[in-house]
Formats: C-alpha cells, sequence, structure tokens
C-alpha cells in the first residue's frame, strides 16, 4: 500500500511544511469502505455450522468439532494467499495442555494464525486475534451444540476478513491474523501463542483482540450499533518494583502501551468509521473477566480487548433451551453483521495505520524538573526499516485528558524541547509518522509506555 504510492508522496510532501496526513486518510477510507457484512456472515454461519467448536470437542471429522473449524480457517487463510499470490504464511501453533480444572486429561490446543509479511521491517508486528473456540453452559461440555455465533465466530470472522480486505495492499511491518483456541478454557490459546511469539524473535508491538463483536441488544435493555469497547491495562503487568517507584515519582498510570493502542483505536474510529465512537474502558477487561489480550500483556507484548458495549448475558456460555420462555443461547440470531462489519473495519484502519507507520519510537526518555521547558528524546531506527520515516510527532494533554489533545511536528530529530511547557502539568509522548502520512501510536516516556526496541 505505501510502496504503491510513493512516488505521487515524494513530490507532494516537498509542499508540505508539516508531516504529511492526506494520502494516508484517503486509503483507508477506501479500506473501510472494502469490508464485507456479507462475506462475515458467510463465516460466522460457516463457523456455527461446526455444531460446537470447544476445545475439548473431537478433531477427526470433517464437519463438526473444532479439528474440522480450525483446519477450515487454515484452509480459509489459504484461499485468500491464492488470490495476493502466496502473500500469507499460514501456520498452526500447538501444545498438549493437561491437569487443568477445565482441561482435565491431555489435549492439543491448536491456534491457526496467517502471516502477511511487512516489506521493511518485517519482524514487527500487529496482530488481530479472533477466537475459535465456544462453549455452553457446563465449561466441560465437549458435545452439546455450541453455536458460539457472537461468542466468538464474530471475532474469528473479522480476523478472516481482514485478512481479505488487507491483504490486497502492502505495509511496511507485519500483520498477523490469528485464531486463538483454549479461550473459554483459560486463555491457554494466546498464551501458547505469546511464547511462540518471544522464542522466535516477533516483535509484536500491538494485539487486537476481538471477542464478541457482534452484539448489539444488551441485558441492559439497550440497543446500540454506534459504539464499542475498548479494554486496556492502565500499567503494564510486567512493570517491575522499581519500575513502580520510579513511575511513582514521574506519573504514568493511565500510560502503558496498551492505552495508548486503546487511544489510537479510539482515533481511528472517529476519523475513518462513520456513526462508531469508542469507550476506552480504563481497566484490563470487564469485572473480573478474562480474554485473549491478557496472556499477551503477562508477557509483556501490549494488547487490548476490542467488544460491543452492550453484552446479553443469556446468549453468552449457555446450553440452548427455553425456560420460563426465554430462550437461550449464543445463536446466529443474536449477531448484527453490519455491526461486526464495523468493528472489523474499526481493526483494519488500526492494523493498516500501525503497519504503514515507521518503527515506534524507541528508547523516549523526558526531563525538565524544576525548568520552564520539557524535552523529550528517543532513539532513531536506522537501515531498510527507516526508510519510510519522515519525522516525529510530540504530544501532550492535560493530566486528566483521556485523550492526545496537543501535537508538534518536530521533524526528523531525536530530541525535541518544548519552550514554556511545564513538565508538572501534562502527560508527554511522541508518535513516527511516514512519508505518506501513516503514524504509530503514542509512546510515552520510560519503561512505563515502552513498545520495546527496534531489534537487531
Ligand atoms: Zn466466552
Amino acid at each position: 500500500m505505501t510502496l504503491r504510492h510513493f512516488c505521487l508522496i515524494g513530490t507532494a510532501f516537498i509542499y508540505m511544511s508539516a508531516l504529511p496526513r492526506a494520502v494516508a486518510e484517503e486509503i483507508r477510507h477506501d479500506l473501510v469502505a472494502d469490508v464485507s457484512a456479507g462475506r462475515i456472515e458467510a463465516d460466522i454461519r460457516k463457523l456455527v455450522g461446526f455444531g460446537t467448536r470447544h476445545t475439548l470437542s473431537e478433531t477427526q471429522s470433517d464437519t463438526r468439532g473444532i479439528g474440522a473449524a480450525r483446519r477450515w480457517i487454515a484452509d480459509e487463510f489459504g484461499r485468500i494467499s491464492e488470490r495476493c499470490g502466496g502473500c500469507l504464511e499460514v501456520l498452526v501453533i500447538g501444545d498438549t495442555i493437561s491437569g487443568e480444572r477445565r482441561i482435565p486429561d491431555p489435549t492439543e490446543v491448536v491456534s491457526v494464525l496467517a502471516i502477511q509479511r511487512g516489506t521493511l521491517d518485517p519482524d514487527r508486528m500487529v496482530v488481530m486475534s479472533g477466537d475459535i473456540d465456544s462453549r455452553v453452559s457446563d465449561p466441560l461440555d465437549s458435545t452439546s451444540d455450541s453455536p458460539g455465533a457472537n461468542d466468538n465466530a464474530s471475532g474469528m470472522a473479522g480476523a478472516i476478513e481482514a485478512a481479505r480486505v488487507l491483504s490486497k495492499h502492502q505495509f511496511p511491518g507485519t500483520i498477523v491474523y490469528a485464531g486463538l483456541s483454549g479461550e473459554e478454557q483459560g486463555l491457554f490459546g494466546g498464551a501458547i501463542v505469546a511464547r511462540h511469539a518471544l522464542e522466535s524473535g516477533w516483535r509484536i508491538k500491538a494485539v487486537l483482540n476481538n471477542d464478541m463483536i457482534g452484539n448489539i441488544t444488551g441485558i441492559d435493555g439497550v440497543t446500540d450499533n454506534t459504539t464499542a469497547r475498548v479494554f486496556s491495562e492502565g500499567t503494564r503487568y510486567v512493570e517491575t518494583e522499581e519500575e513502580a517507584r520510579t513511575r511513582r515519582f514521574s506519573g504514568g498510570e493511565v500510560d502503558s502501551p496498551s492505552r495508548n493502542i486503546a487511544r489510537y483505536v479510539d482515533r481511528m474510529a472517529d476519523e475513518f468509521v462513520p456513526n462508531l465512537n469508542v469507550m476506552m474502558i480504563y481497566r484490563l477487561d470487564r469485572f473480573g473477566r478474562g480474554g485473549h489480550h491478557r496472556p499477551f500483556n503477562e508477557v509483556g507484548i501490549p494488547g487490548v480487548r476490542i467488544m460491543e458495549t452492550h453484552e446479553h448475558y443469556q446468549r453468552q456460555h449457555q446450553t440452548l433451551r427455553t425456560e420460563d420462555g426465554i430462550e437461550y443461547g449464543d445463536v446466529i440470531e443474536g449477531v448484527n453483521f453490519d455491526y461486526a462489519r464495523k468493528l472489523t473495519a474499526l481493526n483494519i484502519v488500526s492494523l493498516a495505520g500501525m503497519a504503514a507507520a515507521p518503527p515506534f519510537p524507541a528508547d523516549v526518555e523526558i526531563s525538565g524538573a524544576v525548568q520552564p521547558s520539557t524535552t523529550l528524546s528517543w532513539t532513531m531506527p536506522s537501515g531498510v526499516m527507516a526508510e519510510n520515516l519522515a519525522g516525529y510527532r510530540v504530544y501532550w494533554r492535560l493530566t486528566t485528558e483521556p485523550q492526545w489533545t496537543n501535537s508538534h511536528d518536530v521533524g526528523l530529530v531525536d530530541t525535541y524541547t518544548l519552550e514554556n511547557i511545564v513538565i508538572d502539568n501534562y502527560l508527554f509522548g511522541v508518535a513516527s509518522v511516514s512519508r505518506d502520512g501513516y503514524e504509530s501510536p503514542v509512546v510515552f516516556p520510560g519503561p512505563t509506555g515502552s513498545f520495546g526496541g527496534y531489534g537487531e
């Protein structure tokens, strides 16, 4: 995508004083228009059609159970890859789990990934994930019908549709489309993939975990197809005691990299997805509940949960039945496909933006105590990965503000001083901007906000 438009931008850039924006915006509007509610519906119906996708369900049948479901997902990624000249690497990552409360006997927990390699920085990755598995009331019931239409065929279908739309373009960074397993049994698939990522030297900068993106009528009686929730941790799970001590004196309780991904996704909704607003929620996940971004956070990989705003518990984790006139079960009738399209589009513009951005600023530091000015510094990447880097944009906001409100383009430098902006009164960060106008998330200084380094 970036390379295709390179010449155009090269000339346009000369006439612009600030960093470029226009081209990146136009392409992302096109991406949103390319997302299909019909294709998402077809994928959800296909997944529901496997009867159950319970992690402990049978794996030999080609028509029923999680084995059939994951083979179909791998095949579908393969078919998408054929249409882009083999641009996706499809791989399965699994491990045997046993002796767990919800996986008592040895069970292969297998996730399916498709990797679209970046042109400039192939080990830098952003991930969109959904879940393959489903469940009913009894978490160990692996044979009853368990459609899991919203939880979580919707997120899985979104990831497949994202692969279809984004694989028509090329990006400097890598995009991973992931179907994770074992979610309902204790977040095992995410943990296995996160460990594989660390062992393989993948530099995952963001996981957008989609878990239930299709229900618009909630147990609270509200029907709403215009908002989505993004959950993110406030401080990093992997923060050391010493880092926490430093943060106590310098701030950063609401500026983990995951939180700044949430802010990024919020901006993408405002700019590119009509009739969709993001409700940023300042907590890891729903009260006392779990999702597949958590195992990534637990090994230091930034990630958020994207989902519907109004959940309906009668259509979640329920054995199909009618009781006192109430129909229980996660059936296809509970999914609004156009809403799933919108949330998928939100993922797509966020993934495109982050994959097309230059390397996210690393080693960001800040100083300015007892001075009239605040100075930010960072290191710059070198070599091929830096080819699309145009410069940096410094951000600041009042400490009570949820979103970055002020910015200043500072060019291709590795330090900048904001004159007469007193460090005590604001929170600060820096983003990288590409030659065609794509921007990284804002990186808050220190280990508190770090997205990691540039690799070798
Ligand atoms: Zn669930």
